[in-house]
């Protein structure tokens, strides 16, 4: 079926969303329950599929398998044609704390994925922790420092779980730390990501000084090896298949070369680093998922089961979401995706668990395709007025940004402009870092040293450069309607970073996996800021539905919440759950369209 053959019969019901909405007063901070034990536990897998954006899964879920996870998941559940972030930084860590906490990086300090300590030095995890350990599967804890949530501000979902159903449960899987521990919050009962070092997943004393005896063997370091002993091919079929939908050849120019891992099929997989960036990834995280499924499914109690599918975005960094190898990872974790849900109807029935799948943000192209016959991106603007789609997916040139020597020039020009140094200790994507000379500057030169900065980088994609100390918290409301607003949302006053760097559309901070190669996210624009939302939760929303308006991403969280049974997280944004809102226009809605597989 054709992309888009369906969305006018759903059309209808996104306009009533708003004005239900309206009508409805929402406590954002009903009072706390006390910890009861529940009735019999249901089970809620919340995946996040990691830089799955709304313009991509509307291109391609359409051509995937009718009997793949994701045709099946829309054909049961509701479809959110677009779930919108708050914050203008849409990358991982920012995107996962929003998700489970259902607010804003100005209310959760994690302001980005990375940030560079007082000292300088290179960008480090914002959840890294000095004060804790890793502490691997099958060999206990590592002579290294693990990560934690103390850069988090507010609770998490989980959190509220835990403190308000004794017996609840909660297990979080991820290539990332920035992808498990948002969703497993401050007392999981297994918050586990891969350690590319020791080749294994691990955790962190932070939240265990030893990991469960019953994932070992999904997760240790022979699981590891074993799912990347066959390296990364293609069958005939699968060949023929990613060759008919791919916009580019196997070998296209501005692809990277990561760990070793080459740029054309067959991959030979030389590393567990290198594996993060293939399916092999996917099929460890839902083989831990399905280890888990075990044990859950023992004695029933209430649990929350987070993946969050790293691969997705290692994939399209390194080679591109429109490459041979971005259709296979997606084809792959759609027929992997529906073996788990098989794996679910086994151990609960079929009515037995709830599912919410979402991205934590979209992408963008390689740049080399930007004027080229292969760039789909120009090809699907050609129609909408002033170049800019649903999506605000740009035509023209885009720009990749690479930190490092962003720096370097910095630095260069400002000690021209201002005298001997050093005045950037670093960039770690969006943010300039400045040393202490800098910070001492008065408001006039400081000006002139931010004049330096925008003269310097607004050739190569930056459209804004803004002072966070001279941020208006003004410009925080209205919502999500300037790019100041957005900006205001993805920093927080005391955070780490000195001066924020909007992207234009187009560009982006390459993310040093295969520098000057590849792509990446964590601009203010839709194709970045929109994803989509399927909420499988038999009984209580309708199969086959589609909401088409834009909800807030706290949609999520207050979803998450009702179905687990709990209040969402105090600091969640205000809002609706999917299911209140489903209730509300239940008698206008149009009906299901029956096994809608294709397009929205
Ligand atoms: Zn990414």
């Amino acid at each position: 079926m054709a992309p888009h053959q369906d969305r006018a019969a759903h059309l209808v019901l996104g306009t009533l969303l708003a004005a239900a909405a309206a009508c409805q007063t929402v406590p954002s901070h009903p009072p706390v329950a006390p910890p009861t034990a529940g009735p019999s536990g249901r089970l809620l897998v919340a995946i996040v599929v990691d830089q799955l954006g709304s313009w991509l899964a509307e291109e391609r879920w359409p051509e995937l398998d009718p009997a793949g996870g994701f045709a099946r998941l829309r054909r049961e559940g509701l479809t959110v044609r677009e779930l919108r972030y708050p914050h203008a930084v849409t990358d991982t860590a920012p995107g996962h704390a929003a998700l489970f906490t259902g607010v804003a990086p100005r209310g959760s300090g994690i302001v980005a994925n990375e940030i560079i300590g007082p000292g300088g030095g290179d960008p480090e995890s914002i959840l890294a922790d000095a004060g804790t350990r890793l502490v691997a599967i099958g060999a206990g804890p590592l002579d290294r420092p693990g990560s934690s949530l103390a850069a988090l501000k507010v609770e998490t979902l989980a959190d509220v779980f835990k403190s308000s159903r004794r017996d609840a449960r909660v297990y979080s899987f991820s290539l990332k730390d920035r992808g498990a521990l948002f969703a497993g919050g401050r007392r999981p009962d297994a918050v586990l990501w891969l350690d590319p070092a020791s080749g294994a997943f691990v955790t962190s004393t932070a939240f265990a000084t030893s990991t469960p005896d019953w994932l070992r063997a999904a997760g240790d370091q022979a699981a590891v090896a074993a799912a990347r002993a066959p390296g990364w091919t293609l069958s005939d079929g699968a060949r023929a298949w990613v060759a008919a939908h791919a916009a580019t050849p196997d070998d296209q120019r501005g692809e990277g070369n990561y760990a070793g891992l080459g740029r054309t099929f067959p991959h030979a997989i030389p590393s567990a680093k290198a594996m993060r960036a293939t399916p092999a990834g996917d099929q460890l995280l839902f083989g831990l998922a399905e280890a888990a499924l075990a044990h859950i499914a023992a004695d029933r109690r209430p649990t929350l089961l987070a993946l969050s599918l790293s691969s997705h975005d290692y994939v399209a960094h390194v080679f591109g979401p429109d490459s041979w190898e971005a259709w296979d990872e997606l084809r792959q974790l759609d027929a992997r995706l529906a073996a788990f849900l098989g794996a679910l109807d086994r151990a609960f029935g079929p009515e037995g668990y709830d599912v919410l799948l979402t991205g934590d943000h979209g992408g963008s192209p390689l740049p080399e395709l930007a004027g080229t016959p292969a760039d789909r991106w120009c090809r699907k603007n050609a129609t909408a007025a002033n170049d800019v789609d649903r999506w605000q997916r740009p035509c023209g040139p885009r720009h990749r940004i690479v930190p490092a020597e962003l720096a370097r020039a910095l630095e260069g020009a400002l000690v021209a402009a201002l005298g001997a140094g050093p005045w950037v200790t670093g960039i770690a994507d969006p943010l300039v870092f400045l040393g202490a000379k800098a910070r001492a500057l008065d408001a006039g030169r400081r000006q002139e040293l931010i004049d330096v900065v925008r003269r310097v980088a607004t050739p190569l994609g930056i459209a804004e450069v803004v002072d966070l100390a001279h941020l208006d918290s003004g410009a925080c409301a209205p919502p999500e309607s300037s790019r100041a607003a957005l900006v205001c949302a993805a920093t927080r006053p005391g955070q780490p970073g000195d001066l924020y760097l909007l992207q234009a559309p187009g560009t982006f901070f390459d993310p040093n996996y295969t520098p000057g190669f590849g792509t990446s996210h964590g601009t203010p624009y839709l194709y970045d800021r929109a994803v989509p939302l399927l909420v499988r939760a038999p009984g209580r929303v309708r199969a086959g539905a589609v909401i088409d308006a834009p909800v807030p991403a706290a949609t999520f969280t207050r979803t998450a919440a009702a179905l687990l049974g709990v209040r969402a997280p105090a600091a969640a944004d205000p809002g609706d759950d999917v299911i209140r809102t489903m209730a509300n226009t239940r008698a206008s809605a149009p009906p299901p369209t029956p096994g809608s597989a294709g397009g929205w």
